[in-house]
Parts: C-alpha cells; sequence; structure tokens
C-alpha cells in the first residue's frame, strides 16, 4: 500500500487515534510497512497519523548504542527486545524528568529541548494481540512517549517552553502555510 507521509500542517497529525479491537492480516501488513518507513527514514519511531493512518498503533526502534547511560556502557533497557509494535499503548506510571533535544520526521528541520519523563511503564498490545507491560528509561522512554503524543494528535513542538514556542512561531507558520497550500485547505 502507498501511503502519504504527514508533515506538520496537515490536519490527520491533529486527530486523536482509534483503539484497535480487531487484529487483522491488514493491520500486520501496517506494521511492517511501518517498521520499514521508519527505517528508511531514520527515525526511532513512527506512529499512525505520520502515514495518514488514525487508528492507535506505533512502532519504536532505538539504536542499541543510545540505548546507554554513557556511551559504550551497559544496556539501559536490556530487557527490551526491538524494534517495537504497539497497539493501543497506554502509559500507566512516569518517573523522575529528563530532557533532551527532539526532533520528528513530521516537523522537518526543527529541533528543540522537550522535557519528558525519565522512566515510563506502559502498556499495549502487541501484533500478536497480546497484552504487554513494558518499563522503558532513557532515550527509549523518551521515543516512547513522543509516539504516544503523536497518537493523541499532540507534536513535541507543543511541549517545547513558551519561549521556545515563540523562536519557532515563525518556521511552523511557514511550514503550516506551505502543506496548506500543498493541500489546497489554505
Ligand atoms: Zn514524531
Amino acid at each position: 500500500m502507498k501511503y502519504r507521509f504527514c508533515t506538520y500542517g496537515d490536519p490527520v497529525l491533529r486527530q486523536k487515534a482509534e483503539i484497535i479491537r480487531r487484529i487483522d492480516g491488514a493491520l500486520k501488513v501496517l506494521s511492517v510497512d511501518m517498521l520499514k518507513i521508519m527505517k528508511e527514514r531514520k527515525g526511532v519511531g513512527l506512529a499512525a497519523q505520520q502515514i495518514g493512518q488514525t487508528i492507535q498503533i506505533c512502532v519504536v526502534d532505538i539504536p542499541l548504542a543510545i540505548d546507554v547511560a554513557v556511551p559504550d556502557g551497559p544496556r539501559l533497557n536490556p530487557d527490551v527486545t526491538l524494534p517495537l509494535v504497539m497497539l493501543n499503548p497506554v502509559l500507566v506510571a512516569k518517573k523522575g524528568a529528563q530532557r533532551d533535544t527532539e526532533g520528528c520526521l513530521s516537523v522537518p528541520e526543527i529541533w528543540a529541548p522537550v522535557n519528558r519523563a525519565a522512566e515510563v511503564t506502559v502498556t499495549y498490545l502487541d501484533i500478536q494481540g497480546v497484552q504487554q507491560e513494558l518499563h522503558a528509561r532513557g532515550m527509549l522512554a523518551r521515543a516512547i512517549q513522543h509516539e504516544i503524543d503523536h497518537l493523541h494528535g499532540v507534536l513535541f513542538v507543543d511541549r517545547v517552553s513558551p519561549v521556545k514556542k515563540i523562536t519557532l512561531a515563525g518556521k511552523l507558520k511557514r511550514l503550516r502555510k506551505e502543506k496548506e497550500t500543498e493541500l489546497g485547505i489554505a
């Protein structure tokens, strides 16, 4: 299937994704396609809305080399098998705080510091329909929070500081205008 890669200003990025109630062949194909698209675009995660879908599915994959607290250190999340395909993910617990620069495949050319929880516990269904609970720390926790935000129509630029928001306003406005013209919704 051909997908439209959706970027800032595309209204689908603001839609809330619907809960998945049935896992079928089409959904499995979608999950494989999402993993492929994430890889091709060198992302560490991808949510349904980014390819124009509005169901609660996201994928996450971070390089093992950055799943560490210090360079060449042990993995922060040694029990987590990557990549992750998560259906209906819910953040059930958060702990601590981390602040780091974030970007998004759907918000080109913009990077900004975002505060996130340092650790999260998330429940979800895997692609076999099995209920899972996962505890994640560090970059993996950041990526999971970013993707779950997408499923609720939230972008990382919504979470930057008020001062940073002002400095990004012009760029975001331009991106939105370009997209609206492209989609014919200006
Ligand atoms: Zn994103």
